[in-house]
């Protein structure tokens, strides 16, 4: 890919993702505009059937306009994609407010796109803050939908900022996503979920598997296994790479996932690996961290980390783990581990959540919707249901029998 290299260099530099990573969030972004230019000329109105038969009824979907893209700074581009792609397929143009801290790729794409002969004005980017730049985007009343990824409480205010105008919103928002270990686990798979789950991109994901619910009959041996894996983690620079995780994005975050952990600590949660910064390193690092004896009313059972903290609780009976992994405010992802195809079913259909893996964690397609329960968000991006959201659909009624109506009649 020619720009892929720059872009996964600007990436890494801005944000501290892993260069790795970044390069292999450059061609997830290659193939979303591949899914939606393919979808842009397939999504189409319908003929309606209705009981009138000297009408004809058919709807069409209609751009819905100006979008403002708001996104965060753990995956700026690829969540920028999730957002541009359907937009602009759907015929929409787009202001794009990139996170302060990591702006350099949504301008970089915007070359790009000029290069690419997208007409101009059809994609914009307006750096600067959030509460002064977004907001500005979110109450214009020149726009008229807003796409934000960010945190749960951006999103509401967002959401109600939005609404002043009714301007149309989908808001993907934070989580706390479980993982569930069931005693019929294929074990090495549902370690190497759970590692993917919480430690890539250092914690900094909306669908981290930051609680861990396990079997009671393996809890000791799932964290000891766990406690080995996260202490041989390679920490360092994101563009080195042998790098395996590094730094959290900025002091702010730093501080934060750090006070999680004081908390955590203070409320009874036993730290069985990490829980502070790793020695000899300069920057905004933080060991790769596991908790147990943490119970469901602790603030790490509850609350969005956004760093490398992992939660674990133990399980009876699968109803337990069920009411466990439901309480929350939150609803954006969960796995599911175990070798029991009736079990996984019966508990994928019992989880509220947006997205559940069984056997598996952090799989995505632009083909698949993805989105929360609850406090996670509201709508769905990607697949054709994002096409729905970037729309707004036109019924016409059109007069076949070329007769006149008696106006005081509705029929
Ligand atoms: P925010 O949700 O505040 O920021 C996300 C985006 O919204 C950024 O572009 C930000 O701009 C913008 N923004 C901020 N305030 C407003 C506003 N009033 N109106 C419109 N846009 C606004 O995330 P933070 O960067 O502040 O991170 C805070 C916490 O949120 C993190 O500690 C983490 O827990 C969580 N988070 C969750 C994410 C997820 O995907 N679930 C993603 C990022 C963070 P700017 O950055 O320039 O201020």
């Amino acid at each position: 890919m020619r720009d892929g290299e720059r872009l996964a260099q600007l990436e890494a530099r801005d944000s501290g993702r892993l260069l790795n990573d970044a390069k292999a969030q450059i061609t997830f972004v290659a193939e979303w505009f591949n899914y939606y230019a393919g979808l842009a000329d397939k999504y189409t109105g319908e003929t309606i059937s209705t009981d009138q038969k000297d009408m004809l009824v058919y709807t069409e979907p209609v751009p819905v306009g100006v979008v403002g893209v708001i996104v965060p700074w753990n995956a700026p581009l690829l969540l920028m994609a999730w957002k541009v792609a359907p937009a602009l397929a759907a015929g929409c143009t787009i202001v794009v407010k990139p996170s302060d801290y990591t702006p350099t790729t949504a301008l970089a794409f915007g070359e790009l796109l000029s290069e690419s002969g997208l007409p101009k004005g059809a994609y914009n980017v307006v750096t600067g803050f959030g509460p002064a730049v977004g907001q500005a985007i979110t109450a214009h009343p020149g726009v008229n939908k807003v796409a934000f990824t960010g945190s749960t409480a951006t999103g509401i205010s967002v959401g109600k900022s939005a609404m002043t105008n009714l301007t149309r919103v989908t808001l993907e928002l934070g989580g706390k996503s479980a993982q569930i270990v069931f005693e019929d686990a294929d074990i090495e798979a549902a370690i190497n979920g759970i590692m993917n789950g919480i430690f890539i991109g250092t914690g900094q994901t909306c669908i981290a598997g930051s609680r861990l619910l396990v079997h009671e009959s393996l809890h000791d041996s799932l964290v000891s296994e766990l406690v080995a894996r996260a202490r041989k983690i390679r920490i360092g620079s994101p563009v080195d790479s042998m790098t395996q995780m590094g730094p959290v994005v900025n002091k702010i975050q730093h501080d934060k996932v750090l006070d999680r952990i004081e908390t955590a600590k203070l409320e009874g949660a036993t730290v069985e690996c990490g829980g502070g910064v790793p020695p000899g390193l300069e920057g905004w690092f933080v060991e790769p961290t596991i908790l147990t004896g943490v119970r469901p009313e602790m603030e790490v059972a509850q609350e969005e980390v956004f760093g490398p903290v992992l939660a674990v609780m133990k399980f009876r009976t699968e109803d337990e783990a069920i009411a466990l992994a439901n309480n929350t405010k939150y609803g954006l992802a969960a796995g599911v581990w175990s070798q029991n195809v009736h079990r996984v079913h019966r508990v994928a259909r019992s989880l509220r959540a947006g997205t559940v893996w069984i056997n598996t964690y952090r799989a995505y397609s632009p083909a698949a919707p993805f989105g929360g329960f609850g406090l996670s968000g509201l709508g769905r991006e990607n697949g054709i249901e994002a096409m729905r959201a970037y729309c707004e659909t036109k019924t016409v009624w059109v007069e076949l029998a070329g007769s006149t109506r008696d106006p005081f009649s509705i029929r």
